[in-house]
């Protein structure tokens, strides 16, 4: 993640903020430049304070207190590109559900923040009505009996539709879920940046004959029947994954093998680049030299390397602290390769010019071009 800054007083703020802590002013996250602006009100609109550009909070924002994101001044639309893209609420009637999808909108934000600086392409359903990106938010106990026993909400994804059970926004329920599967790490940005993954195996994979191909000889054929692999991992787990994969989950079915392989793509980009952020370099145990760590690189070898540096650097601290690690895992050669490919496939989407929704005037659709461009530079 970057870090921001308030334009009005150069106080350090963080992503999710939404006014400044010193001087008081308004501030909203704009995904088009992908900073947090300092804003002061211009009639029904805001203005940032260093530029001439207008822009309203999302609607979220004053309906649930729950967004920072902005809208530009001439969109017609009333939601945040984020939020827009959440298709179904648990009861907001109930203060607690409100909670959870403030906690949940938050993570998804994140997860939203790293698509974007990757360049990839997000479709949503006005874009893509069959398969684009969606979200619903479910309660078990919202859902319908079925034959007298009540449906569980499954997290998930499904032809674009990720489905998240917004109980698990409840920080002891996820801790609970944590401990009763033997997880080392269990988190909502987690979930949603493990979901994403298998919306993009359809995106940038399924399809493309060549990376089908690809995919296929890294991480197994995923025509293997799902429900039965799930079934086997639950029962009869295999026990020596350590060797081959990057977490229990993912030796389960190479469809979540790709999507576990994807979320730590991301956990280990966006982590990177925030120690970058603040040009930390970290002393490497394994060469006795010190590394700059950031996540810019073309050279997936080179990323890998100072992720072990700061990962070891990261969990050390915690540990000064009597905090769990933030990073339990340990990647077998056969997990750097798979992560590897990701890395190439992302690198290859985010070059590519970005289908947008066809209400955008060619000059928006070049503006937004450059700014892919200088996002480029941020991972
Ligand atoms: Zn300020
Ligand atoms: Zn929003
Ligand atoms: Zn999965």
């Amino acid at each position: 993640m970057k870090v921001f800054s308030c334009q009005n007083c150069n106080t350090a703020t963080f992503f999710e903020n939404r006014s400044c802590t010193t001087c008081g002013f308004q501030l909203g996250f704009d995904p088009g430049s992908l900073d947090i602006l300092a804003l002061t009100p211009a009639g029904a609109n805001l203005k940032a304070v260093d530029s001439e550009q207008q822009f309203r909070l999302c609607a979220n924002a004053q309906m649930y207190d729950s967004c920072n994101w902005l809208i530009p001044a001439e969109s017609a639309d009333t939601l945040c590109m984020s939020c827009d893209l959440t298709r179904t609420l648990p009861l907001m009637s109930d203060p607690a559900n409100v909670e959870r999808v403030r906690r949940l909108e938050d993570a998804k934000r994140r997860m939203m923040f790293s698509l974007i600086a990757l360049q990839l392409p997000i479709e949503g359903l006005k874009d893509k009505p069959d398969g684009g990106l969606c979200f619903d938010f479910k309660l078990d106990s919202e859902e319908p009996f079925i034959k007298g026993k009540q449906a569980m909400v499954l997290t998930g994804h499904n032809h674009g539709a990720i489905t998240i059970n917004a109980l698990e926004a409840d920080p002891d329920e996820i801790e609970r879920r944590k401990a009763n599967m033997g997880e080392h790490y269990r988190s909502l940005l987690g979930h949603f940046r493990h979901e994403v993954g298998h919306y993009y195996w359809d995106v940038l994979i399924w399809g493309n004959s060549g990376r089908l191909k690809q995919c296929r000889e890294l991480f197994g054929d995923e025509r293997l029947d799902y429900g039965k692999a799930l079934k086997k991992h639950y029962s009869t787990p295999i026990q020596n994954w350590q060797q081959s994969f990057i977490s229990s989950y993912a030796s389960s079915h190479p469809w979540e093998d790709w999507a576990e392989s994807w979320a730590h793509y991301m956990h280990i980009i966006d982590t990177l680049a925030t120690a970058g952020q603040f040009k930390l370099s970290v002393l490497s145990q394994i060469t006795g030299k010190h590394v700059d760590v950031s996540a810019k690189s073309a050279n997936f070898a080179e990323i890998h390397a100072r992720w072990v540096t700061l990962s070891t650097a990261l969990n050390s601290m915690n540990r000064a602290m009597g905090v769990i690690d933030p990073y339990p895992f340990a990647m077998p050669p056969s997990a750097i390769a798979k992560l590897e490919f990701i890395h190439t496939v992302i690198g290859e989407a985010g070059k590519k010019p970005q289908s947008k929704s066809q209400s955008q005037s060619q000059q928006q659709q070049q503006q937004q071009q450059g700014q892919w461009q200088e996002n480029q530079a941020y991972y």
